[in-house]
């Protein structure tokens, strides 16, 4: 059975990762969409809440598990079976720092390789930081997330900021 991990901060979930999950999902038997701890990143949503959305979003694809780790990505991997990662590439700047990713992954666990999806062109250039910059406003979300976490996502972003200002 051929395993991969799809691992992000998913802060929220967007419509460009849920496009990658299907897309992957469609390549393996089993795809593990894990949420990683990221000390770099401050996130709006606890990682059993981010898991929480994805699960709500994946819940008519059968094949796909959510977890969250706070271990090493190449050790997760290990750990689980699998020896394969699934990244998103979108346009700019992902390139430099997902190979460089790639190949440490690869060097601290060799059986581990990295498959990278090009990010459909509506999605190229959407992350989760533009996604809540943009439900700090009144703006229609449909384009950016998934229908089913709009209203969570927009109830989160109001009570952090107000117009574009943090309160
Ligand atoms: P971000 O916070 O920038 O959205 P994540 O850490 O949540 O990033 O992203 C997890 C993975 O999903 C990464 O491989 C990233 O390149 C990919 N990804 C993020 N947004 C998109 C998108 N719009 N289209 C395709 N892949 C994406």
């Amino acid at each position: 059975m051929k395993i991969a991990i799809y691992p992000g901060s998913f802060d929220p979930v967007t419509s460009g990762h849920l496009n990658i999950i299907r897309r992957a999902a469609n390549i393996f038997d089993k795809l593990i969409v894990c949420v990683m701890v990221n000390a770099g990143k401050h996130t709006m949503f606890t990682l059993e809440e981010r898991a929480e959305l994805i699960r709500t979003v994946t819940a008519d694809i059968p094949n796909v598990e959510v977890d969250c780790s706070g271990e090493l990505l190449a050790e997760y991997a290990r750990g689980r079976g699998s020896c394969v990662i699934v990244k998103g590439l979108r346009a700019g700047s992902d390139f430099e720092n997902e190979f460089q990713m790639a190949m440490i992954n690869h060097k601290i666990n060799p059986d581990l390789d990295t498959m990278f999806l090009t990010a459909e062109h509506q999605y190229m250039y959407m992350s989760s930081s533009t996604v809540k910059e943009l439900a700090a406003y009144d703006v229609d979300l449909s384009d950016f997330l998934p229908a089913q976490i709009i209203p969570e996502v927009k109830k989160r972003v109001s009570t952090i900021y107000q117009g574009g200002n943090r309160k």
